[in-house]
Order: structure tokens, then C-alpha cells, then sequence
């Protein structure tokens, strides 16, 4: 099953990522966690993206593109994957397309993940993160006991730079105009399937199980 989950920032991409590749034993491919993991190794990769990163832009395709192509190579994308956040714009999404050519690959289906731009501003904004572990936190709804220490294992609870407000405004702004487009393209190719992912977390992955199992 070789799957894209598309959607703006704060859809709940990760989140369904998760409980898709547990279902379906797919490796999750998310570019946003390879560059924030560069970043914090402070390896060569992390260095050239952090400032994409921490304003909220995107990262060069040519960059991306290359990351991506060397990842599907690798021996556990042999039965599928689950690529998130990837593509962003559609440039990267015809560089796909004849990466998996040359693999011999198709996309099975593109997983749209829709939610209203106020509710993705809220979302975002008042996310937390522990910089140990990753367990995420709301500031609405998901609040740690002890404040600014994570429940799981102590760590200290921060916001990512690129859920401040300004960025936020940004990230959305960029998926607007760069990668909304893609609906289209995918829609076109009759690759695409959309999900209300301000529904609970639960009755979204049941509804995408639905579609996915129904196709195979
Ligand atoms: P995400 O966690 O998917 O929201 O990604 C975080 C940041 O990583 C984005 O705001 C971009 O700076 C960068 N990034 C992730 N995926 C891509 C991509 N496919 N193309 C360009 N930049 C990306």
C-alpha cells in the first residue's frame, strides 16, 4: 500500500500516520521529523534546513526531492509506506511520480485530511511538546499535571518555533498557495480521498480504514 496523507498543518496527519502504519505495518515517512531530527543532531541536513524551518517556509525541493528518493529505496519501503508532509507542492509531487516509475511503483491513494483554518490557527498555536520524548500537549485540552513537565518522562514541555503565531499564520499561507494545488492534481488522477479531520480522532482512521480496505 503505498499511501500519501496530505492536509494542512495541524490536520492530525501525524496522528492518523501512526495509527495507519501500526494497522498496516508501512514505514511513515515524515519530512517534517527527518529535518527536526537533523536540526537537533546538528548534522549537515539540519544546518541547511533549520532556517526553513523555523520561519515557516518550505525546505528546497531539490533538498527534499533527494531525501525522499534515497528513503524509498530502502528495503523496509519494499511492501509500501505512508509518506507525510511529502509532497508539498507539485514539483515534488511529479519528482514522486518518476521516483516511483523507476521503482516500478504507483500511489495506491492520496488520505486528504480537511479542517477549517481557525480551527488549524487554535490547534497549532497552543500546541506544547516535550523536548525529550515528543508526547505532544494542547493548552486547551491536553494539559500536563505538573506545568511545563512532561507526564512521561519528565522532560521539559516547550512550543516548537514554528507554532508561534506568526509562523503559523505563514505555514498556512504556504500550504494555501503551494501545496492546496495538489488536491486538484490528485483529484484528477482519481487518487484522492477526503476525510473531515475535525471529527474524533477515532471515527477519522475508522473512515480511511474504510476507504483502504474497501479498495483492496
Ligand atoms: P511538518 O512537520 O510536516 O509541518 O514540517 C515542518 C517543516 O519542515 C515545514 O514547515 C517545512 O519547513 C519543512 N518541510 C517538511 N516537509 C517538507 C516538504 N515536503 N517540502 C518542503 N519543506 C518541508
Amino acid at each position: 500500500m503505498n499511501l500519501i496523507l496530505l492536509g494542512p498543518p495541524g490536520a492530525g496527519k501525524g496522528t492518523q500516520a501512526e495509527l495507519i502504519i501500526e494497522r498496516y505495518n508501512i514505514p511513515h515517512i515524515s519530512t517534517g521529523d527527518i529535518f527536526r531530527a537533523a536540526v537537533k543532531e546538528g548534522a549537515p541536513l539540519g544546518l541547511k534546513a533549520k532556517e526553513y524551518l523555523d520561519s515557516g517556509q518550505l525546505v528546497p525541493d531539490e533538498i527534499v526531492n533527494g531525501i525522499v528518493k534515497e528513503r524509498l529505496q530502502q528495503a523496509d519501503c519494499g511492501n509500501g509506506f505512508l509518506l507525510d508532509g511529502f509532497p508539498r507542492t507539485i514539483p515534488q509531487a511529479d519528482a514522486l511520480e518518476r521516483c516511483l516509475a523507476e521503482l516500478n511503483r504507483k500511489i495506491t491513494a492520496v488520505i486528504n485530511i480537511e479542517v477549517d483554518f481557525e480551527v488549524l490557527m487554535t490547534r497549532l498555536t497552543g500546541r506544547r511538546v516535550c523536548r525529550n520524548c515528543g508526547a505532544l500537549y494542547h493548552i486547551q485540552n491536553k494539559v500536563e499535571k505538573v506545568p511545563g513537565v512532561c507526564d512521561h518522562c519528565g522532560g521539559e514541555i516547550y512550543q516548537r518555533e514554528d507554532d508561534f503565531p506568526e509562523t503559523v499564520e505563514k505555514r498556512l499561507q504556504v500550504y494555501r498557495n503551494q501545496t492546496e494545488p495538489l488536491i486538484k492534481y490528485y483529484q484528477n488522477k482519481d487518487l484522492l480521498f477526503s476525510f473531515n479531520g475535525e471529527e474524533p480522532i477515532l471515527v477519522v482512521f475508522q473512515k480511511i480504514c474504510e476507504v483502504l480496505e474497501g479498495k483492496f
